[in-house]
């Protein structure tokens, strides 16, 4: 069951804290991919209109998200 389409846009400032890779403890998600990341991910970042925002890494899985290979997860 894909589920990919919840989870809330970033706002500006949170926009602002993912591409600058900041301290946020927020869980990103990209809704092309179906994966989340933590702060600081190394891989390269999505465009905003893809990225769902969630506060726990419990939501981002409940929604359908799997954890980063990258990074290990929101
Ligand atoms: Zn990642």
């Amino acid at each position: 069951m894909r589920l990919h389409h919840t989870g809330r846009p970033a706002s500006d400032a949170e926009w602002q804290a993912f591409v600058a890779r900041g301290a946020t403890g927020l869980v990103w998600a990209v809704a092309s991919t179906g994966i989340h990341c933590r702060d600081g991910c190394p891989a390269r970042p999505c465009l905003r209109a893809n990225l769902r925002v969630f506060d726990s890494r419990a939501q981002a899985e409940a929604a359908g998200f799997r954890a980063c290979r990258r990074c290990g997860g929101g």
